[in-house]
């Protein structure tokens, strides 16, 4: 029945190497073991179909299932409620930056800048409308999230960054807003609990906590269709339509939903985003504890913003010999993508969800070790 010549063998995710690799990437970054092993056999036998899931048409019933399984459990994880759509697209996060005011920016909505990413989603905003920076922390290299503003009670809505990726600052309260609440939850979402009916929308790029890069995930309450701009709205980026169609309008991004979908079973299956927050916690606590207490590093900012996703620090006294036998040290215990990003430099640990404690730990050694 099956065609294609692959081995049923599934290729232990290690096997290249000697030493386990604890894999902190900032994104694409590390899924549940699980996931990739569910979708290896799916890539070599979709649902006993015979067809991977790679060639099989996307209104197939077994494919309309997993669409259906992965509207469920997002729906389950984040308790949306009902008068949400929960829509699988493509484009990215970045595509958020512009489809959002292109649906509801009428006159002008506040954003609060506290990074490059919030920075490119008000610089995209710009093209449409007036744009309202009720804060930044720019000045500051983003190295706190400001708490201390107003949100005018006139915009169309209100846009912030709940965890800035690059600068390992994380939202912990969320506030509350006179007008439509809208969050970039791209690199903390299904890390910890949130309310959802709080926010008129909220979006995500898959590639940290959800699945593997190519779709994104939005989270709309149907309400703000009727808000939307007198502006013509292309069909591409009609959250309505989306909606109505099943995030079938066109073909969606097939394969990155159904990793999607294993991954979140995975999330589920560890105490939802409740189990995900105690797991995230502790692993935070595990590394800001050392890079407190370490007298060789130190945190890069605010600790009360700290975040549980992104961990960024310095070498108290870097020079290049020290770098290059940090480094050396790292990669001899397996520790892989802790290089900071280049506008903050030094080093920024990603602890997503699938990241285990065991990683922290080896990364806190190495750290102890070193000093
Ligand atoms: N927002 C945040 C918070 C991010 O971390 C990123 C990138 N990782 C983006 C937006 C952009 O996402 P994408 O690459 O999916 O467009």
């Amino acid at each position: 029945m099956f065609s294609h010549n692959y081995t049923s063998k599934i290729v232990p995710r290690f096997a290249l190497s000697m030493t386990k690799i604890h894999n902190f990437s900032a994104g694409p970054s590390i899924l549940a073991g699980s996931a990739f092993e569910k979708s290896i056999e799916d890539i070599k036998n979709f649902a006993n179909t015979g067809l991977s899931i790679l060639e099989i048409s996307h209104r197939s019933k077994e494919f309309e299932s997993i669409m259906d399984q992965a509207n469920a459990i997002v729906r389950e994880l984040m308790s949306v409620p009902e008068n949400y759509d929960v829509l699988f697209l493509g484009g990215g996060a970045s595509t958020q930056f512009f489809q959002i005011p292109h649906n509801f920016l009428r006159t002008s909505a506040a954003y609060t800048k506290t990074g490059v990413w919030a920075a490119g989603a008000i610089k995209e905003a710009k093209l449409y409308g007036e744009v309202n920076v009720i804060a930044s922390s720019e000045a500051d290299n983003y190295n706190y999230v400001p708490k201390d503003y107003s949100i005018p009670a006139d915009a169309d809505y209100f846009h912030c960054t709940s965890n800035n990726t690059i600068y390992g600052t994380q939202m912990k309260q969320f506030p509350s807003s006179p007008v439509p609440l809208i969050c970039d939850m791209s690199s903390d979402i299904f890390s910890r609990p949130v309310d959802t009916s709080k926010f008129s929308l909220i979006y995500a790029g898959a590639q940290k906590n959800m699945g593997p890069a190519g779709v994104t995930l939005v989270i709309v309450d149907k309400a703000m269709y009727d808000r939307r701009a007198s502006r013509p709205i292309p069909s591409m980026l009609d959250y309505k339509l989306h909606g109505e169609k099943g995030s079938m309008y066109n073909t969606p991004p097939v394969f990155p939903i159904l990793v999607s979908l294993y991954n979140l079973q995975w999330v589920k299956e560890n105490g939802g985003v409740a189990g995900m927050e105690a797991r995230n916690n502790a692993k935070a606590e595990l590394l800001y504890n050392t890079i407190d207490n370490n007298p060789l590093f130190s945190g890069t900012c605010a600790v009360e913003d700290r975040s549980h996703m992104n961990a960024c620090f310095v070498l108290n006294d870097p020079n290049p010999e020290m770098e290059q036998k940090f480094a050396a040290a790292c990669k001899e215990a397996g520790i892989s993508g802790i290089k900071g990003h280049r506008s903050v430099g030094g080093y920024r640990a990603s602890m997503y969800n699938a990241l285990p404690l065991e990683s922290v730990q080896a990364l806190v050694n190495v750290m102890n070790t070193f000093a």
